[in-house]
Parts: structure tokens; sequence; C-alpha cells
């Protein structure tokens, strides 16, 4: 296991990964991440499917699982968060916002995320990950190439600067398909809306079934001139 730690560190370390590790496979990467970091590195999950975990989990048992509890996810999502941690071989943390959202609507008035999703997104999102990850150097996200334009350039292995993490995306490279494929080979669990016309899974209020032929990741925030949620950006 490395014991390069510091920030310069860590930055050097993802650059090289990054150009070495662009043609390997997820478990690769994932092996690479477990060999490198032990128990310093998680998952994030949007409880959209299990693939990551369910990869990860292979290389490194019982790797944590960070899960943002919003307060605003539908039902099917908080399930599925459930099942993963009753059924798969990883440790599920759920993070949630320093405000509920009844105290939000109190101190900002209700419906934040149709008047300023950016700021609701702020609190409820990007804070406490940022909060969370910070017992660790690397994170693990889910980010594909092909979801949207706005991820076409996604790096296998990166610093983010914003953090001072190494950030990893061991499936930039794959396909819908891909997904597909590993889902039924290995039985994974994914989010019962995926079958119910959703392509990408986030909070209710902000999220609305696909149209034909759209992206997947065009029915969240739709009509708000949004499409991160500012974690990746
Ligand atoms: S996705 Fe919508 S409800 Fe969820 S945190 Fe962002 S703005 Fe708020």
């Amino acid at each position: 296991m490395t014991t390069a730690t510091g920030t310069d560190a860590l930055r050097a370390l993802a650059l090289s990964a990054g150009r070495d590790l662009e043609e390997a496979s997820a478990s690769e990467i994932l092996s690479w991440a477990a060999e490198t970091f032990g128990g310093r590195f998680c998952v994030t999950s949007s409880m959209e499917d299990a693939v990551v975990a369910h990869l990860a989990s292979r290389a490194l048992p019982g790797i944590d699982v960070v899960f943002l509890d919003t307060g605003y996810h539908f039902p099917e999502t908080i399930g599925t968060r459930d099942a993963v941690q009753a059924v798969m071989d990883v440790n599920v943390i759920t993070l949630t916002p320093r405000l509920s959202v009844a105290e939000q609507d109190a101190e900002y008035g209700p419906r934040l995320h149709d008047r300023d999703p950016d700021l609701c997104c702020a609190m409820r999102k990007v804070a406490p990950l940022d909060a969370g990850l910070e017992g660790y150097d690397a994170w693990v996200t889910g980010l594909r190439r092909d979801e949207s334009p706005t991820r076409a350039g996604t790096p296998v292995v990166a610093f983010d600067e914003k953090r001072g993490k190494v950030k990893i995306s061991p499936i930039a490279r794959w396909t819908q398909e891909d997904v597909e494929q590993y889902v039924a080979e290995h039985g994974v669990l994914t989010n019962p809306l995926l079958m119910d016309g959703y392509g990408s899974v986030g909070c209710a209020p902000c999220t609305r079934r696909l149209l034909a032929g759209e992206d997947t990741r065009a029915g969240r925030w739709s009509g708000r001139g949004k499409t991160e949620c500012g974690i990746h950006t």
C-alpha cells in the first residue's frame, strides 16, 4: 500500500495512474485502488444501481459505500440502499445534510429546488460529501463518458483538486450496454425505477422519466438549465 498521502504525492499518483490505467478494465482499476489505498478509499453511490459497489467489493471486501441521503429521494432509492447493505459485502455509510428538509424550508422557504437548485444541491449534496470524504485519500464514482456530453471527457483516474483526493471512475469507458450486461451476469441490484422509464435516478423533485431518444441524464433537472449537482464540477 502506498504511503503517499500528501496532496502533491496524491496528485502525481493520480496523473500517472490516469495515463497507465486508461486501457485497464474496471476490475484492474479497482484492484490498483485497493492495493494503493487499502481502507483509505470509498465508493460513492446514488443507488441507481450497485454495479460499482459490486466491482469494488470484489477488489476490497467490506469497502465503504457512501450514500448521500438528501431527504428528497424516492422510496425505491432508499430501498435499494437497504438491499445493498443487506446482501453485499460492503459497509454502507449514509451522509445527511446539516438541515432537514423541514429546517431548510423554514430557513430558505419551501421548494428551494425549484427556485435555486444549485444552492439546494450545494447544501444537500456537495457539503455533506465534502465532509464525508475527509477521512479518505481517494473516492470512486460511477461516472461514464457515454452518459452525457458533460461527462464525455471523464478520466479513469484524476486528481480532484477541490477536495485534494484521487478520483477514480473505473467504468468511465463503459457503455450503457456494458452496465446492463454486468448487471445481468452478476445479478447486481438495480433501482426499480430504471425499469419504470427513468434513465438516471436522483432526487424526486428534480427527476423525471425519459422521453424517447433522450440521453440517460436528460430527466435530471429537466428544463432548469442544470445538468450536474456540483459534486463533479
Ligand atoms: S437534486 Fe434537487 S432536491 Fe436534490 S439536492 Fe439537488 S436541487 Fe435539491
